[in-house]
């Protein structure tokens, strides 16, 4: 180390040769990013596949197969002003980590800036909602309620995700969308009506667009965006925690996206585990952030 500490100080002609692994098109500095990506990369709660931890930096890994120019956006991702923190340091206590996301998100939010949280397992996203305000909405992209009120003596664990994202939110904020996983004490619950949740079953009856009519009709304001992967069918995404069959078509959380990019304020993308992909769900997941980024920043209505 250097004589005031920082490690760069050791060999600054060497540096230009390393590099800690960013989202390619992270060509920002935080001070003049929009959009700040950063890693959570913790699975403390995950009950069934580990290795969300290592999502993170699979998901930067496929991001760099990407080009860099999207024309159906027209948008040249270099000229859009993205940074990545990297991954945040995390220890093994869910709720010093969702502490933690809390006080990240709460600066970029005071910054006017878009977090893109990239997990991680799914209870880091309660650290994002306590920051967005009561009169944000939230979509949710998930197989599963997430409504337990505690799991495993936890009630932080990622299969309560829903469930206090409510209480913080209130009744009629949050929209749930691939439902096809609940358990009786959930469904069971006088909160249930509380959440709309779309299942996946009447997704594929009544098309994707009939979701996107009724949040539109209800909510015109700002939204909070989380995508737990295991929304998608295995098939699509299979690299996740809980695979539950029978899922949503990843074309229907682009169109999700698509419609909704210019009102949403947060985003993050969870659960995804590397250990059990073919490499399709991590491409998958970098694949989305670009549609969020290229959606937004679109000229096109
Ligand atoms: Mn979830
Ligand atoms: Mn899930």
């Amino acid at each position: 180390m250097g004589s005031d500490g920082r490690q760069e100080d050791n060999a600054p002609e060497l540096m230009g040769l390393f590099s800690l692994r960013r989202i390619a098109d992270a060509t920002s500095s935080y001070g003049s990013a929009k959009y700040v990506i950063f890693g959570v990369p913790f699975d403390g709660t995950s009950s069934f596949r580990r290795g969300s931890r290592l999502a993170p930096d699979s998901v930067r890994l496929a991001y760099d197969n990407l080009e860099s120019f999207d024309f159906h956006y027209g948008v040249n991702f270099p000229l859009v002003p993205i940074c990545d923190l990297g991954n945040m340091q995390v220890g093994e206590d869910v709720s010093e980590v969702i502490d933690t996301v809390e006080a990240a998100t709460a600066e970029i939010f005071r910054e006017g800036k878009i977090p893109v949280m990239i997990g991680g397992e799914h209870s880091v996203t309660v650290g994002a909602v306590r920051n967005i305000g009561r009169d944000c909405t939230m979509i949710i992209i998930d197989a599963h309620s997430d409504f337990r009120e505690e799991y495993m003596g936890n009630r932080y664990n990622h299969a309560c995700v829903t469930r206090r994202s409510l209480e913080i939110l209130g009744p009629g904020r949050i929209y749930s969308v691939g439902t096809r996983s609940v358990s009786l004490e959930e469904y069971n619950s006088k909160e249930w009506k509380e959440v709309r949740f779309f299942t996946a079953d009447e997704v594929r009856s009544k098309g994707i667009s009939s979701v996107v009519n009724e949040i539109e009709k209800a909510s015109p304001g700002r939204i909070y965006f989380s995508i737990d992967m295991d929304g998608i069918d295995p098939s699509e995404a299979p690299g996740v925690g809980t695979p539950e069959p029978y899922g949503l078509r990843a074309m229907e959380v682009r169109e999700l996206i698509r419609h909704f990019a210019k009102r949403i304020v947060g985003f993050d993308i969870v659960e995804m585990t590397p250990v059990y992909d073919n490499g399709n769900t991590s491409m998958l997941a970098a694949k989305l952030i670009q549609d969020f980024i290229g959606s937004r920043e679109s000229s096109l209505a």
